[in-house]
């Protein structure tokens, strides 16, 4: 056994190191004071003199039986801190300590089981920093909509032979200089319409129908149809298992229809947690097209420039996980095979409509 293999070994029962925590000897030994502190607390949280015995015991048992490392046992303290009640803080550590998995598995059940924080919500303001080398850091906290048109309008037109951030910073002190300011985020709205609705419509039954559009308000189906021909507005079709209807097909690049079914199925990239809006992804190939994948609406999905670059393409690599479509939904499915949706602004057509 190497070294190293005796230390993962060590790390692999954090019940037993924190059993016989030592602040002293861990200072002596070189350990850094914000490690040895946390150590320090979940000894006493898991060894402590405590009147909630029975959960301790548990909570102890539980640690060993999931095989919790002494990473994730640190991860669950600094999640159950936040909380102000000392049995709300047992019953939460418990539900953590009985997730099974790796750090990362844990840290995505963590986002369900805390409960939700009250927190308000923040204040508008701006900070600056101090100099540093010539440069200096400033950041803003504002209306969400104001800040999305601001990320939209230094988007706009990024080389993707480049990386995003320096060109968006050119873009934003080009802001600055000129002026201008930043354009209202002002998107054509897109009904969305189930199938079997939109042919009611179609044969005139659909007067009684109701629509919703994705600037927030709806239509009936009769104003739909007198509007269906307009140019402001662009018509997304939705089968329940098929997902969003096939328009266009033959073509390399997705038209610009086909963009916008695939934002409207997805308003995010589907990789969980990540935050990139639809509109910033680009359109990827599920099969790639130089593998025959045809540019139809059940072969693409949105995608952001990271997560297409990293995407598993071939299918023998297993990497770091693909997009897969299923049930018309794209998907990220990891290296092992599972399906995880990413619940991050969760308003896609195909999860609104069909609950998917
Ligand atoms: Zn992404």
């Amino acid at each position: 056994m190497t070294a190293f293999d005796a230390f993962l070994g060590s790390l692999a029962s954090p019940m037993d190191i924190l059993a016989g925590f030592d602040r002293q000897a861990a200072c002596a030994a070189g350990v850094k004071p914000a490690t040895y502190q946390a150590w320090g607390r979940a000894h006493k949280v898991y060894f402590g003199t405590t009147r909630y015995r029975r959960q301790q015991a548990n909570a102890v048992r539980v640690a060993r039986t999931t095989g919790k490392s002494l990473d994730q046992v640190l991860f669950i303290e600094q999640q159950v801190a936040s909380l102000s009640a000392e049995g709300e803080k047992w019953k939460t550590r418990l539900a953590l300590l009985s997730v099974r998995g790796d750090f990362k598995a844990l840290q995505r059940r963590a986002k369900d089981i805390m409960p939700e924080a009250d927190k308000p919500a923040p204040e508008s303001k701006v900070r600056f920093g101090k100099s540093c080398k010539g440069k200096r850091t400033f950041s803003a906290t504002g209306d969400e909509h104001l800040i999305a048109a601001l990320e939209h309008t230094l988007r706009r037109g990024l080389n993707p032979d480049r990386p995003d951030a320096p060109q968006m910073y050119e873009a934003f002190a080009d802001l600055l200089r000129d002026g201008g300011g930043v354009p209202t985020a002002a998107p054509r709205p897109l009904v969305v319409v189930p199938v079997p609705e939109y042919f009611k419509i179609l044969g005139g039954d659909g007067d009684e129908t109701i629509l919703g559009l994705s600037d927030g308000t709806t239509m009936t189906g009769a104003e739909f149809l007198a509007e269906h021909y307009g140019k402001d507005l662009e018509v997304g079709l939705f089968h329940p298992q098929a997902g969003p209807v096939n328009l266009y097909d033959a073509k390399r690049c997705a038209n610009a229809k086909q963009r916008d079914l695939a934002r409207a199925t997805l308003t995010t990239c589907p990789v969980p947690d990540c935050r990139h809006a639809a509109d910033h992804c680009q359109v990827h190939h599920v099969t790639p097209w130089v593998a025959g994948g045809q540019t139809n609406m059940n072969n693409l999905s949105v995608l952001c420039r990271y997560h297409n670059l990293t995407n598993d393409d071939d299918p023998l690599r297993k990497h770091r996980g693909r997009i897969r479509i299923r049930h018309g939904t794209p998907v990220w499915v990891s290296p092992r095979g599972k399906p995880v949706p990413n619940t991050t602004h969760q308003y896609g057509a195909m999860h609104l409509l069909f609950g998917q």
